[in-house]
């Protein structure tokens, strides 16, 4: 796997993130849940910058980790913060549109995979299958059943591994909602290699993207998980919701239902 190391975007979010003059800011508490590509730059920047240039290099990344988080945290969790994750996603992955990138409609390799999104990356896909985006409910069950990281999700080309939204076509078939991990994925091979066992390929990371994943991962009560899994969590949510609502008898809310209808 190819790295690409840019500058560029850092400097082009700097001014906008990071004030002109030193302030008392608080740096993030945590970065725990860094992304492992995020994890992975790290260490090679540990090992090829001189000392004084790798710490503020890291009081750098901590502090527009800071900036992300406070950005995502304006906003309420679930489908509205997802979309606002999204917008930055997309904003911070233009910085590919200079590079020979190979990703296009159609070209499904990645889609093949065990795709891991956060919990408001699963409400926006909610929002999408409540608004009647259907789903293959066969080839999700199959899914859900799975241990993360099961050996099932090697076998790439198996057509039980197929994205739920992925369509007869090759194409995303929810592709301006799509999961923020599905849109930092690019590579600059040829799309042929995706699809082919054993060819290399060659993904850019891009490091304000991984900066951006990681501080909304690390913000309190954000979960991560398989796409699948996730999904239904949050579809279990909605319908727990709406049978309170409702005043209907669920796993959830039967016994205070069944004891406001019961006489004494
Ligand atoms: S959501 Fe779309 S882009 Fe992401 S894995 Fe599924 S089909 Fe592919």
């Amino acid at each position: 796997m190819n790295i690409t190391l840019d500058s560029a975007p850092l400097n082009r979010v700097l001014p906008e993130y990071l004030p002109a003059e030193p302030q008392s800011e608080n740096p993030p508490a945590s970065m725990a849940r860094a992304t492992p590509q995020l994890r992975a730059t790290v260490e090679q920047y540990r090992a090829t910058l001189p000392a004084a240039d790798f710490a503020g290099l890291i009081a750098t990344i901590r502090s527009v980790f800071g900036k992300y988080t406070a950005k995502l945290r304006e906003f309420q969790p679930g489908a509205d913060r997802g979309r606002a994750l999204h917008q930055l996603m997309d904003r911070e992955m233009g910085v590919v549109g200079n590079m020979p990138v190979a990703c296009g409609r159609g070209c499904l390799g990645c889609c093949h995979y065990e795709v891991e999104i956060t919990s408001d990356d699963a409400a926006v896909l909610k929002a999408v299958v409540k608004a009647g985006r259907g789903i293959d409910h066969e080839r999700m069950a199959v899914q859900a059943a799975r241990e993360r990281q099961s050996p099932e999700w090697r076998k790439s080309w198996s057509q039980d591994n197929r994205c739920v939204f992925l369509g007869e076509d090759g194409a995303c078939g929810i592709y301006g909602d799509r999961p923020s991990v599905c849109r930092k994925h690019v590579v600059t091979t040829p799309a042929a290699a995706c699809t082919t066992e054993g060819a290399a390929v060659a993904s850019v990371q891009v490091l304000l993207a991984e900066i951006l994943l990681s501080a909304a991962l690390s913000i309190e009560g954000t979960e991560f998980g398989s796409l699948v899994k996730m999904l239904l969590k949050s579809l279990a949510d909605m319908a727990a919701r709406r049978a309170v609502a409702l005043g209907a008898p669920s796993r959830n809310a039967g016994r205070s239902v069944a004891a406001r209808r019961s006489p004494g």
